[in-house]
């Protein structure tokens, strides 16, 4: 255990070093909290191993020989950091304990992520703005604190007094900065906060000044000879009398319940502020209780920080594996070493086509940037090519199909490779898997597994089989896996698949460029598969939202022989091909409606409640206006929320939807 602790510390000073004097992070934060927290676990667990130089024990910073040092008034200290609501309420326990009370007020403020500065103004003047360094000592970067323009140089106030607070970049510098790297070829800034702090540290301030930096106050350390008591009051002197600029995201809270409803209201807001934020920083308000709460050697115990689930984190690509579509597309996936991101574990991620590896310059077993954001599908933002250990192996798209072999091609127009071999397993396989799936015909049982094994069986070569696969009960019955019971339901849900109403069977074709939308939009313009069998170009292309490739798709579907033959089979085994209309009920809030969803939903996936929605006579759309009828809210909505607030459109809870469907 000693070698692995060794190896912790090891590892833990030299991403220090590369983060707080480089500015260039070779792990993400999640890597670095996730060995900090092994560390601090393992030196509680055999208490023989400690050590006062450990990283656990000490602030991370760095004090660089290139600057003047200062050592620090009073010594400035990290936070500690948890992650879950338990760990708050934990917290909040352990002060309640301290200081025998029920009920404890707290000020909760943002995280803001950049680096701490402390200023120092003697009879109204600045005279040193300084890094927090080791805490103990820091480096006095006045020239470049100066250029910030929010931090006044002069104060109405003469007595000698220290503030501190946060220097970080806004959105807009970074991505600006970032973008002019790129242009220079540079490497760019992992993030806003290692900007901020190499803008920050840099030795000609004229840099700096270009950087568009700028600073929360957050600290008054010499509040108690203003006779201030509360944190609360404290920000709000700062800000009126001293004119220093405060961050007015904050809420003073009684009890831990409020904090935690302050905690998730802004994890709503985070997306859309101008800043970087990596969590709520939680403070006891009263001050004069700081000395009885206690300190470690790094941190005060009377604040701390929840930090948000990282939506950004690192893992290994292993490998590229390649699938085959319905429509023959050849996809490249990533086959990634399981990581969890935004709350979900991630071990596969698509890589869309050739291109888009190339354009990313991802190599096989490079260290990769899994990006997952609001309701968005997992993605491989980046590689680290700076992470090379020499044994990564290059991308090479295949020539070949990797089920039938066929040679693969490229269609005008599009970046990805095809398999264009009709009789393709893979393709026929994924044809009778997307027929079946939730959204077209829902056939419970008939997944991704046993659409496979009964293609390879023989028992459905194609579509139509399906709806014979009753004559081959018994050998079903005794098929490995599968018992009577099984059989039946699929049986069942088989005949039940029957009567759905034409959108579903439309989209379960497969019909190339036809998505669940434009096969409602058809059925509900057509109502029978029969008449649309029988459309001509110019009726399809006069429909809003028809163009020429989805017309054409449409008539070269219904003019292929072997696509007639599969519908005359489904109407021989009286699969319903009509449109089977808006749910009409007396009392129907949705008629003509124009609904938005945001946030994920426990009773229905997104698909679902739109086709109910739809069913209704909604619209179901994808942003929220001032004609917005309502907006249904799931959990961790994103920001449409806030601007149905901002517009006082009806938000309805998942349960008041529900209460509404009934
Ligand atoms: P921290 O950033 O987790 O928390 C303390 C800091 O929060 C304070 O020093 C202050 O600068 C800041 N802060 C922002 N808003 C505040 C507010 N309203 N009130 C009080 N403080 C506020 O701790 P740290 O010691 O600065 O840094 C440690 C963290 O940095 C790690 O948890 C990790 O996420 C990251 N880190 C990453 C690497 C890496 O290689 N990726 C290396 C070292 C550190």
């Amino acid at each position: 255990m000693k070698e692995r602790i060794e190896e912790l510390r090891r590892l833990l000073k030299q991403y220090n070093y590369e983060y707080y004097v480089l500015s260039k992070p070779t792990v993400s934060d999640q890597e670095y909290d996730t060995l900090m927290h092994e560390l601090i676990d393992l030196e509680n667990e055999y208490p023989e191993y400690q050590d006062e130089n450990s990283p656990t024990k000490r602030v991370g910073g760095y004090v660089a020989s290139e600057f003047e040092k200062i050592t620090h008034r009073k010594q400035m200290l990290s936070l500690g950091d948890i992650f879950t609501e338990e760990e708050v309420r934990a917290f909040d326990k352990r002060i309640r304990e301290t200081l025998k009370t029920d009920k404890v007020e707290y000020i909760c403020e943002l995280k803001i992520d950049g680096l701490a500065m402390s200023i120092l103004y003697e009879d109204g003047k600045m005279v040193y703005g300084a890094t927090r360094g080791d805490g103990i000592t820091g480096e006095i970067v006045t020239e470049n604190v100066k250029t910030i323009k929010s931090i006044p140089i002069t104060i109405n106030e003469k007595t000698t007094l220290e503030v501190r607070g946060e220097v970080y970049m806004p959105r807009k510098s970074f991505e600006r900065l970032n973008a002019q790297a790129e242009k220079e070829g540079t490497i760019p800034f992992a993030n806003c906060r290692n900007a901020a702090s190499g803008s920050l540290r840099q030795l000609d301030s004229r840099i700096c000044a270009k950087r568009g930096l700028d600073m929360f106050m957050y600290t008054f350390v010499d509040a108690d000879k203003f006779g201030i008591t509360k944190q609360s009051d404290a920000l709000n002197y700062l800000e009126k009398e001293l004119g220093l600029r405060t961050n007015p995201e904050r809420k003073v809270c009684l009890g831990i319940d409020e904090v935690l409803s302050f905690i998730e209201s802004i994890s709503l807001k985070r997306p859309n502020l101008a800043y970087d934020i990596d969590g709520i920083v939680i403070k006891v308000n009263d001050m004069t209780t700081y000395d009885k709460i206690g300190f470690t050697s790094k941190t005060p115990k009377h604040s701390i920080a929840y930090k948000f689930p990282p939506e950004e984190v690192v893992t290994t690509l292993e490998d590229i594996i390649f699938t085959v579509g319905r429509t023959g597309k050849i996809t490249p996936n990533a086959v990634l070493t399981p990581v969890k991101v935004a709350g979900s574990v991630i071990s596969r991620a698509t890589l869309h086509n050739e291109d888009f590896v190339n354009e990313k310059g991802i190599m096989i077993k490079d260290k990769v940037i899994i990006r997952k954001a609001g309701d968005v599908i997992p993605e491989v933002a980046r590689c680290l090519p700076e992470r090379r250990l020499g044994e990564e192996k290059e991308f090479k798209m295949i020539t070949h199909c990797p089920v039938c072999g066929s040679e693969l091609v490229k269609h005008e127009g599009e970046v990805a490779h095809f398999c264009d071999n009709i009789h393709c397993d893979a393709r026929n396989v994924e044809s009778i898997i997307h027929f079946a799936s939730r959204n077209a015909m829902d056939i419970e049982g008939l997944g991704e597994a046993s659409s496979e094994l009964f293609y390879n069986l023989g028992l459905i070569k194609n579509i139509s089989m399906i709806y014979s696969l009753k004559e081959k009960e018994e050998e079903l019955i005794n098929l490995d896996g599968f018992g009577k019971k099984s059989i039946t339901n699929l049986l069942n849900a088989i005949e039940e698949s029957k009567s759905n109403s034409l959108e579903r069977l439309l989209f379960g074709l497969g019909i190339p460029n036809i998505g669940q939308k434009t096969a409602k939009m058809l059925a509900k313009e057509y109502l029978t598969l029969e008449k649309l069998q029988e459309v001509t170009y110019n009726e399809l292309i006069s429909i809003r939202d028809i163009g020429d490739i989805v017309a054409n798709s449409i008539l070269d579907y219904f003019e292929n022989e072997e696509n007639q033959k599969l519908i005359e089979t489904l109407k021989e085994n009286n699969v319903n091909t009509k449109y089977l209309g808006i749910i009409e009920t007396s009392d129907n809030p949705f008629k003509d409606k124009t609904v938005v969803l945001t946030g994920s939903l426990v009773n229905f996936t997104r698909d679902e409640l739109t086709e109910k929605l739809e069913d209704l006579g909604a619209k179901v759309s994808g942003s929220v206006s001032a004609k917005t009828s309502f907006v249904v809210v799931g959990e961790n909505p994103g920001s449409k929320y806030e601007k149905a607030k901002s517009l006082n459109i009806k938000i309805l809870t998942e349960n008041e939807l529900l209460e509404l469907l009934k």
